[in-house]
């Protein structure tokens, strides 16, 4: 293990220090300011995706989240609206002045998707998908690597290694749960890999408490504990109306519920001497 981050921080220059990324001309991750990303699991409607950047607007949040092209493990399950969630994303995030964040589900999609977003998402199933991985790495555009839910830190560590060594070191790490014995939760929230990582990699690490716990009031208190552990950033899925959310509708955080979400996170935050964004 050590051999791999000491590699990753020797190529990098950087020594036990968290390299901060610059996401917009304002806005750096892995610095002073815990950085949210907010939005629907899946986009499922331009009035939809509006009520959350609207939202995301008024709390100053900086970066909507949702999903265009969405790895679902049923093939019957909604698969995304493609090209339309990708264009519904741009033009509500062009409305209020936000970035984008989303999904390239395959090497495919990766034009596409760069055209339209700002951060490249690489989901979980997609953690050691090596020409996807490749790929991004040829671009100097932000990346945000899940974990895989079966993998180890190494393997993860490895993985985002794969894009560096292309030349893009703009990463993010992501910890996003693993596959443990028990289901009583969707997966196991492995907050000590948020402290681990931070001290092995030089990338910023971001906390997913949605896809972690799987179940909405789980949410604030994983994202609470993320934050505490060093978190830089927060991934969480927000739904105008979860009841009607096309895709996990089970852990989708009511919008009506994000102010009093953000304050209590910023408490954890300003605990920390961080504020959130
Ligand atoms: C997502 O963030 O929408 C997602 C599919 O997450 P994961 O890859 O972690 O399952
Ligand atoms: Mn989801």
């Amino acid at each position: 293990m050590t051999i791999t981050n000491e590699r990753i921080l020797k190529s990098l220059n950087q020594l036990n220090q968290t390299q901060s990324l610059q996401l917009a001309p304002d806005l750096n991750v892995g610095g002073e300011q815990v950085i949210m990303m907010a939005g629907p699991c899946s986009v499922e409607s331009y009035e939809q995706t509006h009520a959350v950047g609207a939202a995301i607007y008024q709390m100053g949040g900086r970066v909507l989240r949702g999903g265009a092209f969405k790895p679902r493990t049923s093939p019957h399950a909604f698969q995304g609206l493609g090209t339309k969630g990708l264009e519904i994303l741009r033009s509500v995030a062009d409305e209020f002045g936000l970035l984008v964040i989303t999904e390239a589900l395959g090497v495919e999609h990766l034009p596409e998707v760069m055209e339209y977003a700002d951060i490249i998402q690489i989901g979980s199933r997609n953690m050691q998908h090596f020409p996807l991985l490749w790929a991004v790495g040829e671009t100097d555009k932000p990346v945000l690597l899940k974990r895989g839910f079966m993998s180890t830190i190494d393997e993860w560590l490895l993985a985002a290694e794969h894009i560096s060594t292309r030349g893009n070191h703009n990463i993010m790490l992501c910890e996003r749960g693993i596959r443990g014995f028990d289901d009583t939760t969707r997966n196991v929230f492995d907050t000590t890999a948020i402290a681990l990582v931070k001290q092995r990699s030089p990338f910023p690490v971001i906390a997913d408490p949605s896809h972690a716990t799987g179940q909405t009031d789980l949410v604030l208190p994983a994202a609470r504990a993320a934050v505490a552990a060093g978190a830089d950033g927060l991934l969480v899925e927000f739904h105008p109306n979860p009841i009607e959310a096309l895709s996990d509708a089970e852990q989708a955080v009511p919008l009506s519920e994000m102010q009093d979400f953000y304050s209590e996170v910023d408490r954890i935050a300003a605990a920390m001497g961080r504020s959130l964004t």
